[in-house]
């Protein structure tokens, strides 16, 4: 059977059930009070199936309550295809096509999209690297590309005003097969340290290539090493390369340029969790990293990641 004829795509309760049994595998739980020993199926007609009554809270609820897909007419079955759609998608989907695929508005596709990127988001994702292990660190600009970079005296490439200026930067750290991507207002050495010193364990080599602002924070961690790209250096003899983080930003910028032509500023860092999701479960079949997604619709509120970098927006 192929993926896309999986009847989760197309009834609503093969697609409710299929929800409940990755969100509930022991048995419905209340969202509101957590107990699970106390809910009882729902069995009216006038409530339809897949609804539940709590005997602690007494509170009545479905599969639904508590996720991203709280509080939207959509069907079931339209979520799970697409969320299928998008995980299985290597440079991502765009609202326009979604809306065609699945028979929705526009504004429902693109509503549904950045719901399912909360769902992608890893809230919890502890330190990255550690002793023995290495982590690789760059930044790149996403959006129109002006013609000529030079640096200031912070490190920071000098972007020009007007549509130069709407060039966003992106920081991304790869480790152990796993990235972490952030939209700032600025890549200079304020905006990078803080987001190494909070997401990497000091006992890590950085690896990066020798943009200035990188240097004193190089003194952070257990060790700092660099390839020189200006001389053309991209593998060291010892294996310090920046390649991972380099091809992940590529990827990116493909989905970006073709399928996000318009994505604005205040939304990179979502598409960001998109694509690093879709990084972080590469390794698994498009049915198992649609299942993975499925586990984060739980507990997730429509807001920005880590608003402190975001903040100096
Ligand atoms: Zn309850």
């Amino acid at each position: 059977m192929s993926d896309l004829t999986n009847p989760i795509f197309t009834n609503e309760d093969k697609a409710r059930e299929h929800l409940e049994a990755i969100r509930w595998p022991d048995g419905p739980v209340c969202p509101s009070c957590g107990f699970g020993n106390t809910v009882k199926p729902l069995g009216g007609k006038s409530m339809g199936p897949g609804w539940y009554h709590c005997g602690s809270c007494r509170e009545k609820f479905t599969v639904r309550v508590g996720t991203v897909y709280e509080r939207s007419k959509i069907p079931l079955h339209k979520w799970l295809l697409a969320t299928h759609l998008i995980c299985a998608s290597k440079k991502g989907m765009s609202a326009h096509q979604l809306h065609r695929m699945l028979g929705i508005t526009y504004k429902s596709a693109w509503f549904m999209l950045h719901r399912i990127r909360e769902a992608m988001r890893d809230d919890n994702p502890g330190p990255m690297g550690g002793p023995g292990e290495f982590v690789e660190a760059d930044e790149t600009y996403i959006g129109k590309r002006d013609k000529k970079r030079t640096l200031k005296t912070d490190g920071t490439p000098f972007l020009k005003s007007g549509k130069a200026a709407q060039r966003v930067p992106v920081v991304s750290l790869v480790s152990g097969g796993k990235s972490r991507s952030f939209a700032v207002s600025r890549a200079n050495t304020a905006t990078i340290r803080e987001i190494l010193v909070t997401n990497v364990d000091r006992a890590t080599e950085l690896h990066t290539d020798e943009a200035p602002m990188y240097v004193k924070i190089g003194d952070e961690f257990k060790a700092h090493k660099t390839v020189n790209h200006s001389r053309h250096e991209y593998v060291r003899k010892d294996g310090v390369t920046t390649n991972r983080v380099e091809n992940f930003f590529s990827v990116f910028k493909r989905g970006m340029r073709g399928v996000y032509q318009h994505c604005r500023e205040k939304h990179l860092q979502r598409y960001l969790d998109e694509f690093d999701f879709r990084y972080n479960n590469r390794e698994i079949t498009d049915a198992e990293r649609r299942d993975a997604a499925l586990k984060g619709i739980e507990g997730k509120r429509l807001t920005y990641r880590r608003t402190a970098v975001w903040a100096n927006v």
